[in-house]
């Protein structure tokens, strides 16, 4: 017998990938579709019966071969059963989240999820579900004390997008398998090639992304998805198509497209990354660096054991004598890092964040300003003179302001 081959780097080039299926063309084309015509009344009354099981096709809200195209490889490199591509990373999260919850449900959100998430997850209260945030840190224990009879679904991000805490996805899900609370983590950050929250202990029943990010990769679509078990696939993909849910036959290809080179793209953002990390954390005027690929982070004995790689984007704590105005006018400097939201292309950005304003009272008690950084593929030379060079404005601001 022969010996499959399908190490990692061998299926983000081939996973969902069959020419044949597309007349020998190495990528399948782009359709923009919305009207399926039938042969006939029997054809058409077959493609209906179940719109899950997902037969033929039927109209192009519920899918066209493009997206599928899409699906079928983020599944394979996530080890799923099936996904669900939606219009946005946010709706892919939304989409989720009311496939499982109902009024009367209480869910558990991770303290330091995404904004937009934990504003849609405040809105659930208008549903009559109520949302109790945890510290990030929590370990099983912890969850476990929280879960109430109608917990319904514990959703998380590891590490955070803002402040980069590591969770123990293998005790949390093991405690709320075992209390018949559903699991759900956002893996934009690390992305299939780090991180497999499916496959980690007892697994988590979905994996939501922003494709916006690293897997698309280039900055120029938005997209989500959402990677299913067997047993979740059916809700999600029931509630997406409730809801309307799709995402759009371009943004679809550039996802597949983007999946294709993401092994080489995450190697050289850990790589980017880790060395630009190191080399701030020692610099004047920076409190911290929060990067849990590197040794001293507290998030770091997790993420060695869970993840197989960091991915470029990473916090920056600034000692907290630096006022706005200093920060603002480092940013005006730089020429490199752009200004701007969003992280996962080839450029280099950077943007102030506030982890304060929003969180549990006490989890992150007197810290200083933060930044966010994310590595691209720039020279490393041009990247430290262009940030060694802001550092430089943000304490000639700061020794400015004493002095006067
Ligand atoms: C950007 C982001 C989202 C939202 O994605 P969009 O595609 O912008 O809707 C969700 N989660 C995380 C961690 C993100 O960084």
């Amino acid at each position: 017998m022969k010996e499959p081959l399908d190490a990692p780097d061998t299926r983000y080039v081939h996973a969902g990938s069959d020419p044949r299926r597309q007349g020998g063309y190495v990528n399948p084309p782009v359709h923009h579709a919305s009207t399926v015509l039938y042969r006939d009344v029997a054809e058409m009354d077959a493609s209906q019966a179940d719109p899950l099981k997902r037969g033929g096709p039927v109209y192009g809200r519920f899918g066209t071969p493009t997206s599928r195209a899409f699906e079928e490889a983020l599944t394979e490199l996530e080890g799923g059963h099936a996904a669900v591509a939606t219009c946005s990373g946010l709706s892919a999260i939304t989409t989720t989240i009311l496939a499982y919850v109902r009024a009367g449900d209480h869910i558990l959100v991770s303290d330091s999820v995404y904004l937009p998430t934990r504003t849609f997850c405040d809105s659930l209260a208008a549903l009559g579900v109520e949302t109790e945030y945890y510290r990030p840190t929590a370990d099983g224990a912890a969850i476990a004390r929280l879960i109430r009879p109608h917990t319904r679904l514990l959703y998380l991000e590891s590490p955070g997008s803002t402040t980069f805490e590591v969770q123990d996805i293998p005790a949390l899900t093991a405690v709320c398998r075992a209390r018949g609370v559903a699991t759900v983590a956002d893996n934009t950050w690390a992305t299939p090639v780090f991180h497999r929250p499916l496959a980690l202990g007892a697994g988590v029943d979905a994996v939501v992304h922003s494709a916006t990010k690293y897997l698309t990769g280039h900055a120029d679509s938005i997209l989500g998805a959402v990677v299913c078990t067997e047993e979740s696939y059916p809700l999600v993909r029931a509630a997406a198509m409730r809801l309307g849910q799709c995402a759009s036959a371009d943004d679809t290809y550039l996802g597949l497209r983007g999946l294709r080179t993401l092994g080489v793209r995450m190697a050289r953002h850990q790589e980017q990354g880790l060395e630009l990390a190191d080399w701030i954390a020692g610099r004047e005027g920076v409190a911290a660096v929060l990067h849990p690929g590197l040794p001293g982070d507290p998030g770091h004995a997790l993420w060695r054991r869970d993840f197989t790689g960091a991915a470029g984007l990473f916090g920056v704590e600034l000692d907290p004598s630096f006022g706005k105005p200093d920060i603002d006018a480092m940013l005006d400097h730089l020429r490199l890092f752009g200004l701007g939201h969003s992280y996962g292309g080839y450029e280099s950005l950077i943007v102030p964040t506030d982890p304060v304003s929003r969180r549990l009272p006490d989890t992150w008690p007197g810290r200083g300003p933060l930044l966010r950084l994310h590595a691209g593929f720039e020279a490393m030379s041009d990247l430290k003179r262009d940030l060694g060079e802001g550092l430089g404005v943000l304490l000639a601001g700061r020794a400015a302001a004493l002095k006067g």
